[in-house]
């Protein structure tokens, strides 16, 4: 696996402004298919990317334990046939490798990198109203202009660090899983200390534990977890995949998130203990987020059903850590089972068996005060330690359109606009911001990210073939349509009880100044209506847009 790419396009001098008909924010899985679905419209398109190489999230997160929590041979892109049968998926949840791998090898088939210049962070882009395009600011003060802008920025890319007193102090290594570095870091007979307990950590935790002297990690809330149970693909099913690909995709089409899950038709309220138990011992036996996904129906909206698979799951934490304490502890108790997205995991619960890990409750039962040159100082005891990991998540969907100075017409900034809560129209049109368009914006559907991809792109890319045929040159949002669409996804969210929840997902970072009340920040309905909705705008002409 190539650690860096060669950086193909040439970098033009700092005072070149250069011309493009867009503009791409971002190489990962988003900006790459976008860039493939403009060329394919004879756009001349400029991609940066803020790395050394392409993959956006598979790049960045090379951190020990990395893998997919879908299954592979749905995640893959489904735009060409021609890839699905030369690609072998090694493992049904690909490690990071392989899959940073993939899409290097998508990057090379379609000849992608010549229209990418890599090590190129986007600090603003501001529409000139006059002009009818966007210049485009790198952090060198390079400049680009083009008449359309697409982000292709991710959802989990701005990721934030622990807002706690002295933590640049720490004289060792300290990382986040989202800059790891790009040589395996040695944790052989080092002591390391890990704050945070998300999915990240999740997958981390039995890795690192496996290979050090002595790892303590600091909980604040636990989260619910269940078994991944990953394997190797054999050759023979590697074959059978490939020749039901057709299918899986289709499939994956009509479910609610792109995920191959989907979820059970009965309520466990409304069946017999002995057959709720039955099912549950079946999903938490096989592969993946049937668990979440594929469970009975009113698990994620009803209070009751929700307690009773909670009771089921924290039965399993009980089996599963040999202390009892240490299981009371891992056992959240502020939030039920799959209000989070949950992290799929390896051996994590047993982790804590092991002689050399040791878990700290910063919540009950002492608090982090500070870090220091040696560790973590808490209100019981400094701990010491070579090596900190800070796996403190992300400023979720709208930290990356925070990070770049977005301005639209009069130079309203967007961070402004969406100070309330984002407005968009279906989450790829921002209100008010003529010709810009997002892959993974906030309040579009997303679940299965590729999947989710590929169709709002595709969406994208058949808005600007309708663009081209017309001789329009500029596209905005009707704020009828906005205001429409931004109602349709709150209501989407009321029901469900994640919308109760703080996390990534309802926009809270205790790390982040302003990211203390949730917000909705994806469309939260099914897929399916969201997929005919897009559908039917297209099939009409898409008169919900304004052209000129
Ligand atoms: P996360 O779920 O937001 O977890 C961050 C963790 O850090 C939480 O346990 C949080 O505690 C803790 N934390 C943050 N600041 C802290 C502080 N100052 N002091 C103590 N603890 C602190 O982030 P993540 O684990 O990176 O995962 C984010 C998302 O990435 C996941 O939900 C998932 O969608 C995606 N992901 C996917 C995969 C995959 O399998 N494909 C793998 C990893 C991540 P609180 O809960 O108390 O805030």
């Amino acid at each position: 696996m190539p650690d860096t790419n060669v950086i193909a396009s040439a970098q033009p001098a700092l005072d070149e402004v250069t011309h493009h008909d867009a503009i791409v924010i971002g190489a990962g899985i988003s900006g790459m298919f976008m860039l493939y679905r403009l060329r394919e419209l004879g756009l001349t398109a400029r991609v940066f990317e803020a790395g050394t190489g392409v993959g956006g999230t598979w790049y960045w997160n090379r951190y020990p334990g990395a893998r997919f929590d879908s299954e592979s041979w749905t995640y893959g892109y489904s735009f060409s046939k021609e890839l699905w049968q030369e690609w072998d998926w090694k493992e049904h949840f690909s490690p990071q490798p392989d899959t940073l791998e993939y899409l290097n090898h998508v990057a090379d088939k379609f000849d992608l990198r010549r229209d990418i210049q890599f090590r190129s962070t986007v600090t603003a882009a501001h529409w000139d109203d006059a002009a009818n395009e966007w210049t485009v600011t790198l952090e060198s003060g390079q400049q680009a202009k083009s008449r359309l802008l697409l982000t292709a920025i991710g959802i989990l890319s701005a990721y934030t660090l622990p807002a706690i007193p002295g933590r640049d102090s720490f004289k060792g290594p300290a990382y986040h899983p989202a800059r790891w570095p790009h040589t395996p870091v040695d944790f052989t007979g080092k002591r390391v200390g890990i704050i945070g307990t998300g999915a990240t950590a999740i997958q981390a935790i039995p890795e690192i534990a496996k290979q050090c002297a002595h790892l303590t990690v600091f909980q604040r809330r636990p989260n619910w977890a269940a078994p991944l149970h990953n394997a190797k693909i054999s050759k023979e099913e590697m074959d059978a995949i490939k020749s039901r690909y057709e299918e899986i995709y289709a499939h994956c089409a009509r479910t609610p998130s792109w995920f191959i899950h989907e979820a059970d038709r009965r309520k466990a309220v409304d069946v017999s203990p002995e057959e709720r138990e039955a099912f549950w011992e079946k999903l938490y036996a096989e592969p993946g987020f049937g668990i979440w996904m594929g469970n009975f129906r009113d698990i994620l909206v009803d209070e009751k059903a929700n307690v009773l698979i909670s009771e089921f799951i924290a039965k399993k934490i009980r089996q599963r850590v040999k202390d009892p304490k240490i299981a009371e502890k891992l056992i959240p108790k502020d939030h039920g089972f799959g209000s989070r997205r949950v992290p799929l995991e390896s051996g994590y619960f047993e982790t804590y068996n092991r002689d050399n890990v040791t878990l700290v409750d910063v919540i009950n039962d002492e608090q982090i005060e500070c870090i220091t040159p040696n560790g973590v100082k808490t209100t019981a005891k400094e701990y010491e330690f070579d090596i900190m990991v800070y796996a403190t998540g992300f400023d979720g969907v709208t930290g990356a359109f925070d990070r770049i100075d977005f301005r639209g017409p009069n130079g309203v900034r967007l961070r402004d606009v969406w100070a309330d809560g984002p407005r968009t129209y279906l989450g790829m049109v921002p209100d008010g911001f003529p010709n810009m368009l997002m892959a993974l914006g906030p309040h579009t559907a997303r679940g299965n990210i590729p999947q989710a991809v590929e169709h709002s792109v595709n969406f994208q890319a058949g808005l600007l073939r309708h663009m081209k045929e017309h001789g329009y040159t500029r596209v905005e949002t009707r704020l009828e349509q906005v205001e429409a669409w931004t109602e349709t996804v709150i209501k989407a969210a009321e029901p469900l009880l994640s919308s109760k929840v703080d996390s990534w997902q309802t926009g809270v970072n205790r790390n982040v100044e302003g990211r203390q009340v949730r917000r909705v920040l994806g469309y939260n309905g099914n897929g399916a209506h969201f997929r005919k909705t897009t559908d039917d705008v297209a099939a009409g002409g898409y008169k919900e847009f304004v052209f000129k």
